[in-house]
């Protein structure tokens, strides 16, 4: 049997090792998920409704013990770990109202009647990437559940304890056997069976724009559905005119969130000419301030890079001739340390400045008005999110409608809320997570025409 070790990044230490599965073990599961999937469906809407409920239930009871393992297995600070966790029952409990709700239409038509049906796809895959691995397991497979769906759900090779234990406690809250499987397994064996196994219908990837590609190409030829949801490089445009103190203060956060390894992390700081010097003034303080340390103290704000080749990865992007503003601290020894770093690229098509580092470094750039801001921030192949610093809010919707990104966020860094739809343009993804029409994704519309016989005798009406 292939194993895997997994080691804390915040020491080295070692943590568990884990057994990783085979194809013949997916085509196992499908016909396992297939079964209790036909059952989950034919279950009332409440039924279903009031199992999920039971799951949110039980996650909640434990989300002190799925924090503490995301520290160990992830580095994530212990408050943004207890966050996740309560994220994830937050997710259920949202979608457990959905069954009740997948309304079909009915379509005026001629000679009778029409309606439409949200029938579920049957069996669903999701594969989720290491940097979120609770949340991002759940805006999958909740709603998917709640369309009536059995769903496979691979963990990332690298941080599968969280999501091996949610499967535990699906179980544990009764689920049904087979309705949702954790498969631990490489990407290349387990991942790429659930994609290209023709009983699985549809599959939800979050990964990188890479291997999401690929995932895209394997179900090409049994024709499965899929929603991906990719990398990120997204733009903080800072306006004169905006709050310059809050503006510099949040900007740390909006970056170096779970040290950057954040899909909308707002890697790339747009500052209007007039307002640089004294932004960098404010932003150098609002680094040097961000603690960086053990993840297990309340009081953390960032921990550690998730592994020693992600760690090398993120290193290559700052070299010693690196044009680097300031940075901010981090622990000496063991562990995958790296310090929130600035960089003041002077060319737009640096490679730091284009390419997704997914870790705790930024760079700053100017720009001359309003229509240079909006070019800049669309210089990109990807699409996923980005924040607008200004007081005037007609620029603000300007420039929101302007940029070419699923998730635009105006005074704030905020990104994700589970009741709005999340996703992105250009090469950062394909169809939306989350938000009120997440279960639709999940099913396939049938149109049922009923024929109706015309009334052989009307009568004349008064
Ligand atoms: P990868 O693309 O390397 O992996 C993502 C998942 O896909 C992992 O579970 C991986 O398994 C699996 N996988 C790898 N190869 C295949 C394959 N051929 N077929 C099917 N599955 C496969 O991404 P990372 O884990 O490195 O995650 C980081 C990336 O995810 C970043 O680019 C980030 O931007 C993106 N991301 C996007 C988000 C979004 O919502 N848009 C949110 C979060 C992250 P294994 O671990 O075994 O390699």
């Amino acid at each position: 049997m292939t194993t895997t070790d997994l080691h804390n990044p915040a020491d080295g230490s070692h943590l568990a090792t884990i057994a990783l599965l085979d194809a013949e073990a997916v085509d196992d599961a499908v016909d396992r998920a297939r079964t209790a999937q036909r059952a989950w469906a034919r279950l009332a809407p409440v039924a279903r409704g009031e199992g999920l409920r039971a799951f949110a239930t039980v996650v909640r009871a434990h989300v002190e013990e799925l924090a503490a393992l995301e520290v160990a297995n992830s580095g994530h600070p212990v408050g943004q770990a207890r966050w996740e966790a309560g994220h994830v029952a937050d997710v259920l409990t949202y979608y457990a109202a959905a069954p009740e709700r997948l309304f079909g239409r009915q379509i005026p038509v001629a000679g009778g009647l029409d309606m439409t049906f949200a029938e579920p796809i049957g069996v669903v895959g999701v594969i989720t990437p290491w940097n979120f691995p609770m949340t991002i397991a759940s805006w999958g497979f909740a709603p998917a559940l709640a369309a009536g769906n059995a769903v496979l759900l691979k963990p990332a090779e690298w941080t599968p304890l969280t999501t091996i234990r949610l499967g535990e406690l699906a179980a544990e809250a009764g689920l049904p056997d087979g309705l949702l499987q954790v498969l631990p397994g490489k990407g290349s064996v387990v991942g790429e069976r659930m994609v290209t196994h023709p009983g699985v219908g549809k599959v939800v990837f979050t990964g990188s724009t890479e291997t999401g590609a690929r995932v895209m190409a394997a179900a090409a030829p049994t024709v499965t559905n899929v929603t991906l949801e990719l990398g990120g490089k997204s733009a903080n445009v800072v306006f004169a005119d905006s709050d310059l103190e809050r503006a510099a203060a949040t900007a740390p956060y909006g970056v170096f969130d779970n040290a950057g390894q954040d899909c909308c992390a707002r890697s790339r700081i747009l500052v209007e000419e007039s307002a640089y010097e004294r932004f960098m003034e404010l932003l150098e303080p609002a680094v040097a301030g961000v603690r960086v340390g053990d993840p297990a103290d309340d009081a953390t704000e960032m921990g550690p890079l998730v592994s020693r080749p992600h760690w090398e990865k993120v290193a290559s992007y700052v070299p010693d001739d690196a044009p680097v503003a300031f940075r901010g601290a981090a622990p000496d020894g063991p562990g995958n340390w790296f310090p929130p770093t600035v960089l003041t690229p002077s060319s737009r098509t640096d490679r730091a400045v284009v390419e997704e580092i997914f870790g705790p470094v930024v760079t700053v750039q100017r720009f001359r008005d309003e229509a240079d801001a909006i070019a800049l921030a669309n210089a990109t192949a990807y699409g996923l999110s980005g924040s607008i610093w200004t007081r005037d809010l007609s620029r603000a919707l300007r420039v929101a409608r302007a940029v070419e990104a699923g998730n635009l966020s105006v005074n704030s860094h905020s990104s994700v809320r589970y009741a709005t739809p999340f996703g992105g343009f250009k090469q950062s993804g394909i169809g939306r997570e989350l938000g009120p029409d997440a279960p639709f994704a999940f099913t396939e519309t049938k149109n049922v025409f009923v024929h109706v016989d015309e009334d052989p005798a009307p009568e004349e009406s008064a």
